[in-house]
This record gives structure tokens, C-alpha cells and sequence, in this order.
């Protein structure tokens, strides 16, 4: 017999990437930053005592909220301290949701939304992304008539890289009767060039909770850390209430905030994961791909042909790993993050020997 409870038994997990535990030439499946947290971070890292594992940590993580507010130009209530985003998307739907009520979310979206929707018996109201992958007109209207109270965004969009600007998203959240969980995990790979600001909505809007990560701009996905920003009185609940008692550990929030106060640091990878994201946008297209452009660290590309699962099984068997989704409008696509140089030619080279 089982114990579990009805949601739990009927819900399917959550598929992460593979982790390879051989060497591989090139991992480019799990969208993580090719290059290494920087010097100040790994410094910290060897500064912590003894004493700052013997104590609790700070249970709200005020000296990482205090970096973080200045960072945005905000107050410390704005922010909340999570264990990796996930956390923070688990953290809204306990907050925000009533158990079983239903949780808004644009298809296709992060592929961890609808199992951590089961495990809180929610439906899905599942709403299309046009084919360009813009969100269509009416999206709130449609997550409003469905009774929807919280719903999630990734943007830039996930898996295509495409870019809302941050004028449309206000008035998705404006239209809409609930909470909009703004999933910010790529944010810090936007061109700067295209004056994405998100943070004024967080000001003019009750109803905006922006999703940051340390996972993938700073090089910290083994760390388990992230934020979310929203307006003080959104934040407060979960902030007092429904997180648990000490959710960041003592070395986590040391790390966290040493990087942000490097940032600059981080940001020379976010320029230089650019660069490469355009040369093998190039390269692939030359190559008879259909890969649009992108804001992030990775690139949706449709294989010429349409066999992308034949593709990338013949990539991880010369030891280059992307991700391929079994679903609906990505069965022709592989998904590439971007690597180093070097691992971006040798994808390249590995995909001019296959056939
Ligand atoms: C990576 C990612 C996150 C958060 O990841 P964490 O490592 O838990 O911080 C959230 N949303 C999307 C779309 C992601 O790709």
C-alpha cells in the first residue's frame, strides 16, 4: 500500500538534465554559465570559519538583502532569499494559491511549473505562446476567467530565448486579478542594448514577483541560491510566514553576496556568452538550422530535417550533450547553451561529422 497523498501518487517528477558523470567534451544541456565564479567569490569561500557554521545563519538573510536592494535601487523588504529559484516558485504557489486552486502559465514555460503545480493538486490553465513564441493577447484575461490567482512568465522566455519587453508584461500584470511570478533566471545574458528594466514594476505594481538566480549569470547553480523581488507587502508573507525557518545556509548567503558586489565580474561572462551566442547563432544557421536570435545563454534551434532526437543522440555519443524535449513544438529542436569557444567549435565540429 501507499502512504502518499492522491496528488502525489497521480503526479509524474520533475526531469532534470543529465549530469554525466564522465568527462564530456562539451555540456551544453543545462543552460549553466561556461565560466567559473569569480576570484572574490571562491575567496569567500575559503574566509569562512568554523563559527559561521556552529551558529545559525541569519534567518532572513539581511546582509544578502541589503546588497541585493542596493544593487536595484529598492529597500531590503523587497527582496526574500530563497534556496535556488525553485524554492521561490514553490514559495509563491504555498503563499499565493489556495491547495487545488488553479495556477496560470503560458506553454511552453519551465517544464518544473506544472509538476510543482501537482504536488499542490492545482490545474493548469495553460495558455499558448503564439508561434514567434510572443505571449498572445488576452493571456491574463483568459488566467483571470479560469479563477487563476498566481500565474508564471519566464522571461526572457525559456526555451526560446525571445525577449517581452518589460511594457507588455505590465500590462499582463495589470490585467491581471492575481499574482504574476516573473521568471527572471536568464535576465542577466539580455543584450544591454535592448533596455530591459524590469525592476519599475516592482514599484508601480502590487502584484509582480521578478525571479532572480544566482544558478546561471553568476556561475553558482551547485550553490542553491536565488531571489525574488516584489512589492514589501507581497514579499512579507513569505518572507515571515510561509518559507522555511533558515531556507539559505550560513556559506550560501557569504557566496551570494560576495558575487553580487563583484557583479561586474559576472557581467564580463554575460558579454562574453554573448559574443558566442551570435557566432554560433551564425554558424548554426549557415549550417541549414533555424535558430532565432536569443536573450539568454542558449539557443532553440530547429534541426534541418526535423530529426533533432536522432541528432542529439549522435552528439552525446561523441560526448557533447544538449537538450532535446519530448513535447509538443520542440520535437524538432535541440536546445544548445552556449559553452566556451572551445566548446562551441567542438559542437560544431561534431555536428559537421554526424551524416
Ligand atoms: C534555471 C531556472 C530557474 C531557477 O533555477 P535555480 O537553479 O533553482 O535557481 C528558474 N526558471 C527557469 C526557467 C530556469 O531555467
Amino acid at each position: 500500500m501507499s502512504y502518499e497523498r492522491d496528488a502525489i501518487a497521480r503526479m509524474s517528477g520533475y526531469t532534470p538534465g543529465e549530469q554525466p558523470a564522465r568527462t564530456v567534451i562539451a555540456k551544453l544541456n543545462t543552460n549553466e554559465n561556461p565560466y567559473p565564479p569569480c576570484a572574490a567569490v571562491m575567496d569567500a569561500l575559503r574566509g569562512i570559519d568554523g563559527h559561521a557554521l556552529r551558529r545559525y545563519p541569519s534567518a532572513m538573510a539581511d546582509g544578502f538583502r541589503a546588497e541585493a536592494a542596493r544593487l536595484h535601487g529598492l529597500t531590503p523588504d523587497h527582496i526574500i532569499a530563497t534556496n535556488g529559484g525553485d524554492e521561490l516558485l514553490r514559495l509563491a504557489i504555498t503563499t499565493f494559491l489556495e491547495p487545488g486552486g488553479p495556477l496560470g502559465i503560458a506553454e511552453p514555460g519551465y517544464s518544473l511549473y506544472p509538476v510543482l503545480a501537482a504536488v499542490n493538486d492545482s490545474p493548469l490553465v495553460r495558455v499558448p505562446l503564439a508561434d514567434d513564441w510572443s505571449t498572445p493577447d488576452g493571456i491574463a484575461d483568459r488566467w483571470n476567467a479560469a479563477g487563476a490567482r498566481l500565474a508564471m512568465l519566464v522571461n526572457p522566455h525559456a526555451p526560446s530565448g525571445r525577449l517581452t519587453p518589460a511594457a507588455e508584461i505590465a500590462a499582463i500584470a495589470r490585467a491581471f486579478d492575481g499574482v504574476l511570478l516573473l521568471d527572471e533566471a536568464y535576465v542577466d545574458f539580455i543584450d544591454p542594448a535592448r533596455g530591459y528594466d524590469s525592476i519599475p514594476l516592482v514599484r508601480d505594481l502590487p502584484n509582480v514577483l521578478l525571479l532572480r538566480t544566482m544558478s546561471k549569470g553568476y556561475s553558482l547553480a551547485g550553490l542553491r541560491y536565488a531571489y525574488g523581488i516584489g512589492a514589501p507587502d507581497l514579499v512579507a508573507p513569505m518572507l515571515t510566514k510561509s518559507k522555511d525557518s533558515y531556507n539559505v545556509d550560513a556559506v550560501a548567503q557569504v557566496l551570494a553576496t560576495a558575487s553580487l558586489k563583484h557583479r561586474d565580474e559576472a557581467a564580463r561572462t554575460w558579454a562574453a556568452v554573448r559574443v558566442e551566442r551570435e557566432r554560433l547563432r551564425a554558424a548554426l544557421v549557415e549550417r541549414g538550422f533555424d535558430a532565432p536570435p536569443s536573450e539568454t545563454n542558449f539557443l532553440l534551434a530547429a534541426v534541418p530535417g526535423g530529426n533533432a532526437r536522432a541528432v542529439y543522440r549522435a552528439l552525446a555519443d561523441s560526448g557533447i550533450y544538449v537538450r532535446w524535449f519530448d513535447q509538443d513544438r520542440l520535437r524538432d529542436k535541440l536546445r544548445i547553451s552556449i559553452g566556451t569557444p572551445e566548446e562551441n567549435d567542438a559542437l560544431l565540429a561534431a555536428l559537421d561529422a554526424i551524416k
